[in-house]
């Protein structure tokens, strides 16, 4: 029998960071956690560590290394802090399969860390492939690292493509008779809102998404449809492809989790009920199959399937991704830096729902955008937009306050 699998957890505390717990527990002869980390919920960093004992646990600084050190007494996981952690422990060469679950800009370096120790990633952290996509899939390319998605979308396209490996050139799918991407989107919990509702939407209502059960800040992003604009631009380097080969569906259900429609004609759809262990399983089992806990499909108590373009007016977080794309450069870094923002801002109700979108748009408008060659240009334009961004925030909050 081969030795389990070591996997590093980057973003455990997280709801995919549950769900891969759940499957590493379900084969504990196939796959060990190794390495874990988490940023504020530091109790729940130590339930997984008693749980699991891995050989180390990151937390972001001193403060919350102190109080896991105090929690884990009498294990032997080793309490590591900093940014510096998260990417030697995606490094680490006992390292077989790193799950990149950590939410947004802060998840780029370590799985870029991983990437260049030509591990097996299983990507969840879309918004590091949205800022960096060429210099990402350059390096992955050049350290022999193995990319698997984990995004549902994403994977299931994956999993609807002609078998040619992890990774894809812009000849690949033409060549294997791929004609289009179909993207399938919940729509979200505000799918049929008038753009006069939208207005005024409360985070209670964005966070509750009606079909899957997620983090905070996917959840708003999907309620503003900038998940999907993100998991365009996932979708294009991932598999070399250009926004117009793809087709974004509306599917309220998510039961079809993405599509691929060949030039004979046939489309070939992955199926299954929403639940994140399908992904995951797949990414850690691949090539082969594994139980993954999730409750089989029955299609008599789904009963019907339905399909619906998006609407890129009431939902312009669409637009301005494939914009972004477009526009190359740094300019989906500037998107999503000014999007985290604006989602956390929506969160505390200095802004309302309607100025995501429109702090986005003037984020790419305002600020210059340059070429994405570096890591340092990257980092530097989202700095750059989260300072344009807060500033926004600010001054749209005073300005909501003297009006009221
Ligand atoms: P979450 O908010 O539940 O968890 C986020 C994790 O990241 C937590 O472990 C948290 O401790 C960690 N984290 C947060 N800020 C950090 C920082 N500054 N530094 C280091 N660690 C930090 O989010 P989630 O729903 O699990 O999503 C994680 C990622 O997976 C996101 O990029 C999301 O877009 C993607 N994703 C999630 C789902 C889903 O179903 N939840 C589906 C597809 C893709
Ligand atoms: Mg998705």
């Amino acid at each position: 029998m081969t030795a389990a699998k070591q996997i590093c957890l980057l973003g455990g505390t997280g709801s995919i960071g549950s769900s891969t717990l759940d499957i590493i527990a379900r084969h504990p002869e196939h796959y060990r956690l190794f390495a874990v980390s988490g940023f504020s919920r530091v109790a729940e960093l130590a339930t997984i560590c008693r749980r699991h004992e891995p050989e180390y646990a990151v937390v972001p600084d001193e403060s919350a290394g102190v109080i896991l050190r105090e929690a884990l007494q009498g294990l032997n996981t080793r309490v590591l802090t900093g940014d510096d952690a998260l990417q030697q422990i995606a490094s680490a060469s006992e390292v077989d399969i790193v799950v990149a679950a950590i939410v947004g800009a802060a998840g780029l370096l370590p799985a870029l860390a991983a990437v260049r120790a030509g591990k097996r990633i299983l990507l969840a952290n879309k918004e590091a492939l949205v800022m960096s996509g060429q210099l990402f899939m350059d390096e992955v390319r050049a350290n022999g690292a193995e990319l698997l998605p984990i995004d549902s979308e994403h994977n299931a396209i994956f999993q609807c493509l002609p078998e040619l490996g992890t990774r894809f050139d812009s000849a690949s799918l033409p060549q294997h008779g791929v004609q289009q991407i179909l993207l399938t989107a919940s729509g979200g919990p505000f799918r049929t809102f008038s753009a006069q509702t939208l207005e005024k939407v409360t985070p209670e209502q964005a966070v509750a998404h009606p079909n899957w059960s997620m983090g905070q800040k996917i959840s708003v992003d999907s309620a503003t449809l900038m998940n999907k604009g993100l998991e365009l631009i996932e979708a294009c380097w991932l598999f070399a492809v250009q926004p117009d080969q793809i087709q974004v569906v509306v599917h309220p259900q998510s039961i079809i989790h993405s599509m691929v429609s060949y030039q004979d004609g046939s489309v070939i759809a992955q199926m299954g009920n929403p639940d994140m262990r399908t992904p995951i399983a797949y990414g850690l089992a691949w090539p082969e199959r594994i139980d993954a806990g999730v409750k089989p499909l029955d299609l008599f108590e789904v009963a019907r399937l339905d399909f619906e373009p998006a609407d890129e007016q009431r939902f312009a977080c669409l637009r301005l991704a494939k914009d972004a794309f477009c526009r190359g450069g740094t300019a989906p870094a500037i998107l999503n830096a000014a999007n985290e923002v604006a989602v956390q801002a929506f969160l505390q109700r200095r802004i309302g729902f309607m100025q995501i979108p429109q702090l986005c748009e003037q984020a790419l408008n305002s600020l210059e955008i340059h070429s994405a060659e570096t890591l340092e240009h990257i980092l530097q334009d989202d700095q750059a937009a989260r300072v344009f961004s807060e500033h926004w925030v600010e001054q749209f909050s005073s300005v909501s306050i003297k009006a009221q």
